[in-house]
């Protein structure tokens, strides 16, 4: 269902309005009566793109868990590319997205190559003693602190001079 174009709708301010949140959910744990507001937030929102169509940059964001793995397979080729203004300006002005951030060269996996951490599978992890096993740190990653996060490096420096 489209609205129909000229029409007031209220909804317009509503959105307008709720866009500060950050859905911090610090109100919803604070609040005496429990109001969650990112919770209703969010089903205003569902409510909202159903009537309107959501801006391009959602879909960029929402799929960038499976365009960043493709991405990452010519890291420096798109580096290049995102580094050149008009790009820039682009996806300011098309998707409203600024300050695109560069690829990692290579994942963490590949600089910590022959580290003993990465020969563990999850089911030899779960056979090791819980004594053993509340010794190890995990760090599970998302694709996005993979390719473009600069904390693994400090991270990876960091594991090998700690074994
Ligand atoms: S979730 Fe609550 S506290 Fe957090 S930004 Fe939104 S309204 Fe404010």
């Amino acid at each position: 269902m489209r609205a129909k174009s000229g029409q007031y709708d209220f909804s317009h301010e509503v959105k307008e309005a709720m866009a500060g949140c950050l859905a911090c959910k610090a109100c919803s744990t604070q609040c005496p009566v429990k109001i969650d507001v990112p919770l209703f937030r969010a089903k205003f929102l569902a409510f909202y793109y159903s009537r309107y169509l959501r801006p391009i940059s959602d879909y960029v964001v929402a799929n960038i868990e499976l365009t960043l793995p493709l991405m990452a397979k010519q890291p420096r080729w798109f580096n290049f590319m995102l580094r050149q203004g008009w790009i820039q300006t682009l996806g300011h002005k098309v998707i409203g997205l600024t300050d695109f951030p560069q690829l990692y060269i290579s994942s963490l996996q590949q600089q910590l190559a022959g580290h003993a951490a990465l020969s563990l599978s999850l089911p030899q992890l779960e056979s090791l003693p819980e004594e053993t096993r509340s010794q190890f740190v995990f760090v599970v990653q998302d694709p996005f602190t993979t390719r473009v996060s600069h904390r693994h490096i400090k991270f990876q420096k960091w594991l090998k001079s700690n074994g």
